[in-house]
């Protein structure tokens, strides 16, 4: 695919719509608005126009069109956007239109951002930024892509950056000149401390529990327990549909079902996981194992019992596996009528230690449940700085920028200056490639693949 191709794409989203928004982008962009139009509207206003199809002299539909010449454009490249009906025929034909206009093909997917990082539009924390935004499913994930978009770690990165190519610059010069008398002594000590400076910075940013991670991906609370306790039927009452199976035969699940949803504006990754019991049949004894290490893994774990039946807590080598709270959800009490809880009655959020008694087939004592589980999900989130790190990515980046600015701190008393600029120059790179500044050719294709044709 060459770079200097002309891009096409449907950008809005599947026909029939009202209006469909097909962008083109590229040095033929203003060549294909006269092919199509017959004029280049002025710059950023929108222009009521007719929109034909030479080849077969008739007018194909009336659109809104908009031109954004390089490289004040999304993509930094000339860039034109109409806006039609949007049916499939009317969309069919002018893509057609599109395609036979020399140097102008189809876009592939992601393509138009990956020209705005490459023109220096958007740094590569941005463009997940931009991915997150169009992947959002809660307020909560929109507000942390939205900020990422507009450079809530991408410009702290850079501010770093630059910080630490000046502490650099500072040790070159005191190696270079070490032997010039006017040239102050302690430079690579003001390199060092600026470099201790952005040590404990960077270390704060990645002290956040992993907020912005789970944000992205969702806090995952497994359900899990004996067989036959009622998981997949409380799983199903949860999430309000009917996404895992129930069944009256012990050992039905036997992977993990996963269902998200949006809690308080937070989501929530719940799991279903298999019956945890001693079992002899090794497909059984396989979910097990899943269940527990997605049970271990979990932010919570829901440990669900029958209330009509004897035994099924959770034993203390099962809740030393797990790294979370564990809840005890007594279930099926409209089987034992009399443990009714006056606790699930009362419809407060209950934080801590904690036990449900529910029916998870007649919904009595769920509501209390849910709010304590989106109490739950607020309190995790709750914090008065946003996150900063939303991605595995920028978590190694920036503990590989603490790592080489520990290395450079360590050689302080060597006095080995030639070693500390080596760290810092280091540790410049890796946030230069968490923001795309450098060498990272091998990851592009990862971020981009991530991203639907027209965007
Ligand atoms: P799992 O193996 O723990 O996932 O259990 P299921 O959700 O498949 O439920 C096992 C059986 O218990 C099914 O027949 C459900 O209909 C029944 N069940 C689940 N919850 C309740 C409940 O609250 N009350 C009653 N009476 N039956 C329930």
């Amino acid at each position: 695919m060459r770079s200097d191709d002309t891009i096409f794409a449907l950008s809005s989203g599947r026909p029939p719509a009202a209006i469909a928004v097909v962008r083109v982008s590229g040095p033929r962009a203003g060549a294909a608005l006269e092919k199509l139009i017959g004029r280049v509207p002025e710059p950023r206003q929108a222009t009521l126009a007719r929109v034909r199809d030479a080849a077969a002299g008739e007018a194909i539909d009336e659109a809104l069109v908009l031109w954004f010449p390089a490289p004040r454009s999304e993509t930094g490249e000339d860039t034109a956007e109409l806006q039609l009906h949007g049916g499939h025929a009317v969309i069919a034909a002018v893509l057609d239109a599109l395609g036979r206009i020399e140097g102008c093909r189809p876009a592939e997917a992601g393509e138009f951002t990956r020209r705005a990082f490459e023109n220096g539009r958007l740094d590569l924390t941005a463009v997940e930024g931009l991915a997150d935004l169009i992947a959002a499913e809660t307020p909560a994930q929109r507000r942390q892509a939205f900020r990422q978009l507009k450079g809530l770690i991408g410009d702290r990165a850079e501010a770093w950056r630059r910080a630490l190519i000046e502490a650099q610059a500072l040790v070159e010069a005191s190696i270079d000149f070490s032997d010039e008398a006017d040239v102050p002594a302690n430079l690579a000590d003001a390199a060092l401390h600026a470099a201790q400076q952005l040590r404990s910075e960077i270390a704060a940013a990645l002290a956040d529990g992993g907020r912005g991670e789970r944000l992205r991906d969702g806090l995952v609370v497994a359900i899990a327990g004996p067989p036959n306790a009622g998981k997949s039927t409380l799983l199903n009452r949860l999430a309000r549909r009917e996404a895992a199976i129930v069944s009256p035969y012990p050992g039905t699940t036997r992977d993990v079902i996963e269902v998200h949803f949006d809690l308080g504006g937070y989501p929530v990754t719940l799991l279903d996981t298999a019956g945890i019991r001693d079992s002899s049949d090794p497909v059984e004894q396989e979910g097990v194992r899943r269940a527990r290490a997605g049970a271990a893994a979990a932010d919570l774990v829901l440990w669900v019992t029958d209330a009509s039946a004897a035994g099924g807590a959770v034993n203390d080598s099962d809740k030393n596996l797990f790294k979370s709270d564990v809840w005890s959800i007594e279930n099926k009490i409209d089987l034992a009528v009399e443990k009714l809880c006056i606790k699930c009655e009362s419809g407060s959020a209950i934080l801590s230690p904690i036990t449900f008694s529910i029916s998870a087939a007649t919904g009595a004592g769920t509501d209390a449940l849910v709010t304590a589980l989106a109490a739950f999900a607020q309190n995790y989130f709750s914090a008065t700085e946003p996150a900063l790190v939303t991605r595995a990515r920028h978590r190694r980046a920036l503990e590989d920028t603490v790592a080489a600015l520990d290395r450079a701190l360590a050689e302080r008393s060597s006095g080995r200056e030639e070693l500390i600029a080596e760290e810092l120059r280091a540790a410049a790179t890796t946030l230069g490639r968490l923001t795309g500044r450098v060498d990272v050719e091998d990851i592009l294709d990862v971020i981009f693949r991530d991203f639907c044709i027209g965007k």
